[in-house]
């Protein structure tokens, strides 16, 4: 290690930041950041610097620099944007013998500042000693997404909290506690926005010398999104890695299960169309047999879990054997397919309507009447469809739909093997056999209003402009 990572204490400490312009605006947000107190030395300021002197949030030094205002500094920042006065300062900043970072010249740096994920007072620093800035970046994004947004404060709370728990636990029971607390109950109240909820339940806890013992058997039903990793939630990826155990089916991605925990066990429950390898009373049983051994269960479904997931099938089983169940929302495919071929599911004036329906039902069960719903302003968006294209396209039109309307296909939607079709009502069904589009799919159709006043379909299922029909409705 060339470089090492500390953390210095800037507690009503002096920065020293050389410079007026933007480079120095950016090291004073970062600072102010910290309680430190922040000197800025320049002849001229800035706008957004001289409104922070204004607000007397910094101190202004403007006079010709020397070594005396660098002394006694915690850290100093040069950040002139010109090379010589940085030579200059950096020079004089040394004689004071001064910790110097030198912007975006690392050969006259001390100290570099690293790519922060702040949590605060949870803070993580990561740094590459200046060779590789962009897989920084990358690590930071991962850290961003396993950190949930309010975890900063539930470790604060905790801060507050260490004094009562040391006079009242005995040190294994300490242990026992904290480690409930960040990864238990109340770590997932308060992501859940339930921050008095935790504070209720580590206060109890600590009241009663120890952590409950059963924290065990929570289950999320959790929405991977569409396909591509980075459209799962942060809540999503919080939950893969607080799993024990991960049941997750055939439309999830591989680099979906990597933000899992390594150690988690993964079992695999998809049902490929038209098999019975795994049927949904066995997927229930399964569900409901992990939770009863105390396992943290992630149930993983593609797109959102309330959305033609059978989520409420699993729901019922585990909320009958006494196990709490948590919905975690995802990207829905007909949010996904729509986003990736640069469409809107509504748009003012047009559409006011979204229908979500589906081309395939329980066996027996009457399919719905996707005719009667594609009124004009309505979006149809139509999952597990392409199979059943013909049929779909007939009913359509024996509703008065017409041929000509047009007919958006996306299949794998936001994966690397996306692919879109444009047909029409008319063609649909020959356009996907020979295009070869099969599941997942989302079929998208708009029946736009006209001109934007009410519409009327007529005999034929053209669809007219009420203002210009030959009669009115
Ligand atoms: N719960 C899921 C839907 C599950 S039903 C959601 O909210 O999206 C399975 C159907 O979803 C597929 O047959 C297909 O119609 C659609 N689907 C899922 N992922 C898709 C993707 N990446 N691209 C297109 N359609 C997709």
């Amino acid at each position: 290690m060339k470089t090492f990572p500390m953390f210095l204490t800037m507690t009503d400490r002096r920065v020293v930041i050389a410079g007026g312009g933007e480079q120095a605006a950016q090291k004073c947000r970062l600072m102010l950041k910290t309680e430190a107190r922040v000197v800025i030395v320049a002849t001229e300021l800035e706008d957004e610097l001289a409104g922070l002197v204004a607000a007397q949030r910094i101190d202004w030094y403007r006079d010709r620099p020397t070594v005396g205002i660098f002394a006694d500094t915690a850290l100093v920042f040069i950040a002139t944007g010109c090379k010589g006065a940085d030579a200059a300062l950096h020079a004089l900043a040394k004689v004071a013998g001064a910790l110097i970072n030198v912007v975006d010249q690392p050969a006259l740096c001390d100290a570099l500042t690293p790519s922060i994920v702040d949590r605060d007072p949870v803070v993580v620093a990561i740094g590459t000693e200046g060779t590789a800035p962009v897989l920084a970046r990358q690590i930071k994004t991962r850290i961003e997404e396993s950190l949930e947004p309010r975890l900063g404060d539930l470790a604060a709370l905790a801060g507050r909290l260490r004094t009562s728990a040391a006079q009242r636990m005995t040190p294994a029971n300490r242990r026992s506690l904290w480690r409930w607390v960040f990864s238990g109950a109340p770590r997932l109240s308060h992501a859940t926005g339930q921050e008095r909820d935790a504070a209720r339940q580590i206060k109890q806890a600590i009241e009663a010398g120890r952590a409950p013992l059963d924290d065990a058997g929570l289950v999320s039903l959790v929405g991977a999104g569409p396909g591509s990793r980075d459209l799962i939630t942060l809540r999503g990826v919080q939950r893969l890695q607080e799993a024990d155990i991960i049941f997750y089916d055939r439309l999830i991605d591989d680099g979906i299960l990597e933000l899992a925990r390594r150690d988690a066990e993964r079992v695999y429950v998809g049902k490929t169309p038209g098999t019975t390898a795994w049927p949904q009373d066995r997927i229930n049983a399964l569900l409901v047999l992990a939770a009863r051994q105390g396992k943290r269960v992630v149930r993983l479904k593609c797109g959102d879990p309330g959305v033609f997931g059978r989520g409420a099938e699993e729901a019922a089983a585990l909320a009958e054997a006494g196990f709490a169940v948590e919905i975690v929302p995802g990207v829905t495919a007909a949010a996904g397919a729509a986003a990736s071929i640069g469409q809107f599911l509504t748009t003012r004036g047009q559409t006011d309507t979204l229908v979500l329906t589906t081309g395939t039902c329980r066996a027996g069960d009457a399919a719905p009447d996707w005719g009667q719903y594609l009124r004009p302003g309505t979006t149809l968006a139509l999952y597990m469809g392409v199979g059943n294209a013909a049929g779909i396209a007939q009913n359509l039109r024996n509703a008065g739909v017409a041929g000509n309307t047009v007919v958006e296909v996306v299949g794998s939607a936001c994966t690397p093997d996306q692919v879109q079709l444009s047909t029409t009502v008319l063609n649909m069904a020959s356009d996907i056999k020979r295009a070869k589009v099969s599941n997942p799919a989302m079929i998208l159709i708009r029946s736009p209003k006209v001109s934007g006043v009410a519409c009327v379909r007529l005999d034929g299922g053209a669809v007219v402009d009420v203002a210009k029909a030959p009669f009115a409705a």
